[in-house]
């Protein structure tokens, strides 16, 4: 059996005619950036998601760098991130010259907030958390600190659509709520796409402006803005992919509960799930010594795996100029060593996942190295 780690097909099948109907709606209607369908997406994601605006992007990388900018946070101002994002977190705050400040993950994959407020210099102007893998942060803890030391928290809510913590969704916890809409993401659209949701009407508006050349009226230029406008085509798409999410998030719960209690190898570290955490499972990450050599055994018969991610930002080598060593942060060090994402996908078939459960039930750590 051949598995790969995403098929994005199948969700496309799933609706087919739905997304048909919608790309020729747009095709016809002669407006193809910024318009009806994008207004509409904006209004339905801002209600799914909780909040006043939703303001449509070109990625997830834009939303962060915009809603930094838009902060006016940039050079020689710090923001605190966790050592285990995905280096488009991190962007997000280079992008504008501001420096992070590094923290380590909590046994979630999670900023660990016991470990934030050691990290806040009279620099520090934010913090930004992501939900890893689809599981809502402790952010209890993190907005506490943050009104504490009046530091804005920006949320990276691109693997974390319609997650929730005490019931109380992922992006509504900060002044920003930063999504992508990547392919593969839980709401993926058919190219690149991204929002940022807030309750926060100057805020949305400056965002607003920045995603089309600094404008409200055309030519009439009041920031320095960017070109980031999300088209009516993916627009479309999203709306028609939005009504489905929360059936397309329950089936990836229930093939997480199925991965959770099928693999019975005690190589095998099972992610785990804070209480009061909801995870919308956008990967399903298993930890072990010897990753390699399963994942390796796993190629081997056909199951395509990945890693999230095997090189922490402070160790890429665009970051080299940070200065930071190896051992530094030792926690997101050894996650980087040792996670490994299985195949979850929208249209998973059992029999798919029950062949990588018996694969991975059947490593010999030992013998195989
Ligand atoms: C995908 C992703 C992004 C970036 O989104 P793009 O739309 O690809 O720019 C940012 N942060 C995290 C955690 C992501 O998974």
């Amino acid at each position: 059996m051949q598995i790969k780690c995403n098929v994005l097909d199948r969700q496309f099948q799933m609706y087919q005619s739905e997304y048909e109907q919608a790309a020729l709606r747009v095709l016809r209607s002669g407006w193809y950036v910024l318009g009806r369908e994008v207004e509409q997406f904006e209004q339905e994601f801002a209600a799914f998601a909780g909040r006043r605006y939703c303001v449509g992007l070109n990625s997830g990388l834009d939303a962060l760098i915009m809603s930094v900018r838009a902060l006016e946070i940039g050079k020689g101002d710090e923001v605190i991130v966790q050592a285990n994002t995905y280096i488009a977190t991190v962007l997000g705050i280079t992008e504008n010259d501001a420096v992070p400040v590094f923290v380590e993950p909590d046994e979630y994959y999670n900023m660990n907030a016991d470990k934030i407020e050691q990290a806040i210099t009279d620099r520090t102007k934010a913090v930004m958390v992501t939900h890893l893998y689809g599981q809502a942060s402790n952010m209890a803890p993190i907005v506490e600190i943050a009104r504490k030391y009046r530091l804005a928290v920006i949320e990276d809510c691109a693997q974390s659509h319609g997650a929730c913590f005490d019931g109380k969704m992922t992006g509504t916890f900060g002044i920003s709520g930063c999504f992508s809409f990547y392919p593969t993401k839980n709401l993926g659209a058919f190219g690149d796409a991204g929002a940022v949701v807030t309750d926060d009407g100057e805020f949305a508006e400056k965002i607003r402006m920045m995603r089309n050349y600094g404008s409200r009226i055309k030519y009439h230029n009041e920031i320095e803005g960017v070109n980031s406008r999300l088209d009516e085509m993916q627009a479309a798409l999203l709306r028609v992919k939005l009504a489905h999410l929360r059936e397309l998030n329950d089936e990836r719960k229930m093939l997480a509960k199925r991965y959770d209690e099928g693999i019975t190898n005690p190589r095998i570290m099972l992610p785990k799930l804070r209480e009061g955490a909801e995870s919308i499972y956008h990967q399903y990450v298993v930890r072990c010594a010897g990753r390699n050599a399963l994942q390796e055994m796993l190629e081997q018969r056909g199951i395509q795996t990945q890693i999230h991610y095997p090189i922490p930002p402070h160790m890429a080598k665009c970051y080299v100029h940070l200065g930071h060593k190896k051992g530094e942060y030792p926690i997101a060090e050894s996650y980087a060593d040792q996670v490994l994402s299985l195949p979850i996908y929208t249209g998973m078939t059992l029999a798919e996942q029950d062949y990588v459960i018996e694969q991975i039930n059947s490593w010999d750590a030992d013998e195989n190295g």
